[in-house]
């Protein structure tokens, strides 16, 4: 960068959406000598940290309490019948998230980048409107995120998104969850646990499409155990509202069920309404996500983009992954690349899921054979409380080479578990590698290495039959 044409412009970066990805980047390029500005027309710290993965884990931790409640007895412990009061959670959550946006803002002011509360678009590759200022940038990173799908069926306006759960007045008594991925399936959990009457609808045969399918299954029969509501093949076809408030759905297949909140959670969009993409030459594939080259350039070529709204992997430490490559690689001469293999995730689901590498049906597709290692078992903890909550551990190997292509598991504490082993995982870790790690004794997590025995060896004729 010549210190003449970063000169003629207010700022060498110009960072719309100060998110996880926009807040990273605008902090990285700033402390490698860049003169960085962000906006923010919402709430620092973007979806993660107020609509999204921040609050619902603090919602998850309030829903496994009454399981907690349950277990005590049979550790000897009498607790009073637990009573759950909605305001208070709501509203320690904002205090907390409130919290967090101050430390976003300090880190932001700490790191020298001029903060803009408002919106921005763009009006050329070089020029923003930022709340009715014009000011201009050498480069501009557009972090804008994404946004909840809403449908379209009739009635459709009487449902909610995930947005709102986070604010609602009431919690109410009964709920239908609409949708199959994380989203769904994380606030049919939820709700449950906090005392709603919940159903989760999903229009395919088995939810959390991509994920192993002894996964999907295993979780199925667990949120049935505890008396979620499941039902699969099934949309809602309209949707009306009574004088008393309450949501009468259609299903498809011709039954009604009365409710009292709809939640949609059926995809999300990239934010790029209005935002001034064609006057700035930035073009956007067929679902509207902006297209962009290996170092995040879009097709106007001092305007780049990271996270949700490129649509490559909607998770914050991508986001994050992607605003640092942008950054070190803009502005302090680096050539690095983000790698998208093998990235670990959970489904902060009840009982949550741990993931890293491919699914079995992926397993044998890459390799056409893999030896399976399965177990599932009820963990220890469940014993003397009585709770019937199985776990499941599973691990692909691919024979030739005895490298683990995947490990998955649904139970306790599995994103924890599963982000420990991801290392292992990625460092190329063999099934030899598992066995001589000792285990831990006792925990669930010492499961994966004394697997001993394949439980089968999945192969593509027969999964094909
Ligand atoms: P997902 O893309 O994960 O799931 C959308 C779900 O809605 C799928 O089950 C899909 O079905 C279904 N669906 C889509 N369109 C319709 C429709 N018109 N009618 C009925 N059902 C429909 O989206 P989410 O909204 O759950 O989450 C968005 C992203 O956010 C995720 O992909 C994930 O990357 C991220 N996220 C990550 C979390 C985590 O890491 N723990 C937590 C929450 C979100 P089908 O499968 O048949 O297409």
């Amino acid at each position: 960068m010549s210190d003449t044409a970063s000169h003629s412009y207010d700022y060498d970066l110009f960072v719309i959406g100060a998110g996880s990805g926009g807040v990273r980047a605008a902090r990285m390029s700033s402390a490698n000598g860049a003169r960085v500005a962000i906006a923010e027309e919402r709430f620092l710290g973007g979806t993660c940290v107020n609509v999204g993965c921040v609050p619902k884990k603090l919602f998850t931790y309030a829903a496994h309490v009454p399981d907690e409640v349950k277990d005590a007895a049979g550790y000897g412990w009498t607790v009073g019948a637990p009573r759950f009061d909605w305001p208070t959670l709501r509203d320690n959550k904002t205090a907390e998230i409130e919290r967090l946006n101050g430390i976003y803002e300090k880190l932001l002011s700490n790191a020298g980048v001029t903060l803009y509360n408002a919106r921005a678009t763009l009006v050329d590759a070089h020029t923003l409107d930022v709340g009715g200022e014009t000011v201009t940038a050498e480069r501009i990173l557009i972090a804008v995120g994404g946004r909840p799908n809403r449908p379209s069926e009739p009635g459709a306006e009487y449902g909610v998104v995930s947005d709102d759960m986070f604010y609602l007045d009431e919690l109410p008594k009964r709920a239908i969850v609409a949708g199959g991925g994380y989203i769904a399936v994380e606030f049919a959990g939820i709700l449950h646990g906090l005392g709603v009457e919940t159903t989760q609808l999903y229009r395919g045969d088995m939810f959390l499409r991509g994920f192993d399918d002894d996964v999907r299954a295993h979780l199925a029969e667990e949120m049935r155990k505890k008396g979620v509501d499941l039902r699969f093949n099934t949309i809602i076809e309209k949707t009306e509202k009574r004088e008393d408030g309450t949501l009468v759905a259609h299903l498809s297949g011709g039954e009604t069920l009365e409710t009292d909140l709809i939640l949609y959670a059926i995809g999300r969009s990239p934010n790029t309404d209005g935002l001034g993409l064609e006057a700035a030459g930035v073009e956007t594939d067929a679902k509207g996500a902006i297209k962009v080259d290996d170092d995040y350039r879009t097709t106007a070529s001092s305007v780049y983009a990271i996270g949700d709204v490129i649509d490559r992997v909607q998770l914050t430490p991508v986001a994050i992954g992607e605003g640092m490559v942008f950054a070190f690689n803009t502005f302090a001469g680096q050539s690095r690349k983000m790698d998208y293999r093998d990235i670990p995730s959970a489904v902060f689901s009840h009982p949550p899921i741990g993931s890293v590498g491919l699914s079995e049906a992926e397993a044998v597709a890459e390799y056409g054979a893999v030896d399976v290692y399965q177990a599932s078992f009820r963990p220890m903890k469940n014993t003397l409380s009585g709770n019937q909550e199985k776990a499941l551990m599973k691990l692909l190997v691919e024979p030739k080479s005895d490298r683990v292509v995947g490990l998955h598991m649904v139970g306790p504490e599995a994103g924890e578990i599963a982000q420990g082993f991801a290392v292992a995982f990625r460092a190329g870790a063999t099934k030899a590698d598992f066995d001589s790690t000792v285990g831990i004794h006792p925990t669930s997590a010492e499961e994966f290495v004394t697997m001993r025995e394949p439980t089968r060896r999945a192969e593509a004729s027969k999964a094909a039959e």
